[in-house]
Parts: C-alpha cells; structure tokens; sequence
C-alpha cells in the first residue's frame, strides 16, 4: 500500500491532502503524480469518483510554486478544460482547496453569467483558469485572456466534451496554447477520436488505465422494480417513503418530467430541487448547493447532472426512466457509492423499457436484481422478466 508521502510532494501538500482526510493516493493518484511531477504528458483512462482532480491538481500545484517569482507573472500558466459549467464551478472550488496556503490565484470561466468577475479574476492575474470551452474561445476572441503562455493544459473529461460537439473548440483552444507545454488528458472512455486528439496534442504520453472491469463500483447494489408505467408516480413516492436514505438524486429522461415530478414530490411534502438544462445557471448553482448543504434531500435532474459532479453523500440514485443509453446507466449510478462509500441504485422499469434495460445489462455483463416492494399495491402484477437479460456467454450473477 503506497501512501501520499510516497509520491514526493512538499510537505504543504501532504499536510492539505491529510487535512481533507485522504489516508492514501487513489489508483489514478498512486500512478500519474509522479509521471506528471517528471513533466511527462499523461492519458488517465479512469472512471467518475476516482480521484482524478488531485491527481492533476496536486503535481500543477508544484510545477506552479516552484518558484515564487514565477506566481507574479500577470497571464494564467494552468489551464483546466471541463465540458460543463457545474464541473467548473466544481474543479475550481477542489483546486482551490488543494492550493490552500499557496499563492495561488484562480479564475473561473464559464458561459451563461456576466462577464465582470470573470474579467477581474484574470485581470488580478490568475495563474490557473478553469473553463469551459465556449466561455473561454469568447473572451479568447475579445482579446481578455491570453493562452500564449499556458504551461500546463488539462483536458478533463474528455469523453463528455466530445459528447457535447466541442471538438472543435476543444481543438482550437489546445491550438491556442504553445506547443511547448505539459498535456494532460482525462477520460472515462479512450476511443478513436480521443486517440486522434492525444496523437497530434500530447508529446509521448505515459498511459495509464485504471478502469476496472467491472464498470461501477462495488459498494453499489442495484435493483430493477419493475412496474405498470401508470403507476412511476405511486412507486416512487412509495420507494421513498420506505426508504432509509441521506439524499438521493431521481433521474428523468426528460426536463419535463423532472418539473412534473419536483411539483409532485413537493406536493408530498418531500424536501426537493431540481436541475436541468432549461433553468437558468443562477437556479441550477442553487439547487446544485442547496442539495449538496443538505436543505433538500432529493435532486430531481436529467443526465445533465449524471457525469462528473462529486456530490458526497449520495445514499441513493433513483432511474425514474430506464437510461436509453447503457452508458447513462453507469454514470448516473456513478454519482452514489463514491469514494468507498454504500450506495443503492434503484431503476423504475416499465415493460415498453425492456430493450434498454438489455443493453444495460449487457454492458454490465450481468443481470441486475427484479425486485417487488413490499406492501405496494401494484395494479398490475409486475412482470419480473428474469431470465431475458444476459447472452449465455456472459457470466450470471445476482439471480
Ligand atoms: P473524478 O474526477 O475522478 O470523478 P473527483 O476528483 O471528483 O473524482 O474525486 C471524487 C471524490 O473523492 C471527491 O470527493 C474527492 O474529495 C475524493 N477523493 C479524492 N482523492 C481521494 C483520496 N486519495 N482519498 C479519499 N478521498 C479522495
Ligand atoms: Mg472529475
């Protein structure tokens, strides 16, 4: 077992990291500090909840104060790139903590807010910009941030942005940066185009793969309730009422769903929010921050709020809707059970769902458990499909 004074960091890092409560590196941490401290490029294939923002962060955070004079310089010298504005104010708010006691200054840019504070932080002269990539091209073409000096370019998320259409402004940003720079890029899934992008912007990456196989953490028990669609609504609540839980995000498929079913939770007297694409940036920071503080115990969202959000303490994931993309699957599920920590997963499914239930469960190379709750009355009984899911081949197990 390694542990934090293992990896050559200064001592004011081992003593934040130790402050935070982090006892030993995660895998991500353990293999690519010393990598990046060398000054190497990096591709960290890894999944959400691994630890990836230290991992990045804590070698920045060195390169940056290696030396003092070097922190006055007026122009950012660390640029993070992530594909939302949640993750944004969510990597800033990390480095932030990690850089405690150093110098350090940040500004944080990302689009659907005014342009003044944005403006002053880089005009304070922030060394590290975290940004996404619409915001940042914006300010780049009115000429208010200058990329020319970027020492170290972090690509986060990589999957996600290209998800999002940001391939090219992801690319002339990388363009933007001098070729002379550290690179790193982060992941959950490397495929060709990502492969394309680390082949023309990363300089003899050292990768490093730390998926297992299993695809979501093992802390994590899942269950399938099937159930009449006419009766999502009642089985929710239901579900809720009988269980035990910290705070639990529901997941629609979509926006109008998550209203109707914040309206209908709120008319039951449960203490929730919502997020989704069509509320405004000032709305979804609050229900982002309330739920995380704890004024509601239930975030009712789309799969805007499914990927790379840290929100501790998630006892419970709720798919109101099977996921239509298997992937969707793992990274809702992703958002309990971090960091070591229990969590339940709960899918409603509704027998019109079974062809994407399949390919979850594919993806997962296992069968999830049907369960019944107790004490319900379901109108109909629910059809249990059990034995549909799995290709021969693949192993079976939680029957
Ligand atoms: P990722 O970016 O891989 O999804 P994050 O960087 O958001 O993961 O980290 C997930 C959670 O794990 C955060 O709450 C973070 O504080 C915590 N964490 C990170 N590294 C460690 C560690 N070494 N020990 C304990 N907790 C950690
Ligand atoms: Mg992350």
């Amino acid at each position: 077992m390694s542990s934090f004074s293992d990896l050559n960091l200064p001592e004011i890092l081992l003593k934040t990291v130790e402050s935070l409560g982090y006892k030993e590196p995660t895998p991500i941490q353990e293999k690519a500090i010393p990598s990046m401290l060398q000054g190497r490029d990096v591709i960290g294939a890894a999944q959400t909840g691994t630890g990836k923002t230290a991992a990045y962060a804590l070698p920045t955070i060195v390169h940056l104060t290696a030396a003092r004079e070097e922190l006055a310089k007026p122009f950012p010298r660390a640029l993070i790139l992530v594909p939302t504005r949640e993750l944004a104010i969510q990597v800033d708010e990390a480095f932030k903590k990690f850089a405690a006691g150093t110098p350090i200054k940040l500004a944080l840019i990302y689009g659907g807010v005014s342009y003044g504070a944005q403006l002053a932080a880089l005009k304070e002269g922030a060394n590290v910009v975290v940004a996404t990539p619409g915001r940042l091209l914006d300010l780049q073409e009115r000429r208010q941030i200058d990329l020319s000096k970027i020492e170290v370019l972090i690509l986060d998320e990589v999957d996600r942005m290209l998800d999002m259409g940001f391939i090219e402004d992801v690319s002339r940003i990388i363009r933007l940066c001098p070729r002379e720079r550290q690179t790193l890029l982060f992941s959950a899934t490397i495929n060709r185009t990502i492969r394309e992008i680390a082949g023309w912007a990363l300089r003899e990456p050292v990768e490093i793969d730390v998926r297992s196989s299993a695809l979501t953490a093992d802390t994590i028990s899942h269950a399938i309730y099937p159930v009449p669609i006419f009766q999502k609504y009642d089985l929710l609540l239901a579900l809720l009422e009988r269980t035990r839980y910290n705070s639990v995000i529901v997941f629609t498929r979509t926006k109008r769903d998550a209203d109707r079913i914040t309206e209908w939770l709120q008319a039951n007297r449960i203490s929730v929010t919502t997020m989704h694409a069509d509320r405004s940036q000032n709305e979804r920071i609050a229900a982002l921050k309330g739920f995380r503080d704890g004024k509601y115990n239930v975030l009712v969202a789309t799969d805007i709020a499914s990927r790379g959000l840290d929100i501790s303490g998630v006892s419970h994931v709720i798919n109101y809707n099977v996921p239509e993309h298997p992937e969707d699957y793992v990274h809702r599920i992703g958002r309990t059970g971090r960091a070591g920590n229990e969590g339940e997963a709960f899918t409603l499914f509704s027998p019109d769902e079974l062809s994407q239930l399949k390919a979850i469960e594919q993806l997962l190379g296992k069968t999830i458990e049907r369960k019944k709750l107790e004490g319900f009355l379901y109108r109909q009984e629910p059809l249990m499909f059990n034995s549909t899911a799995v290709p021969a081949k693949k192993k079976r197990r939680n029957r």
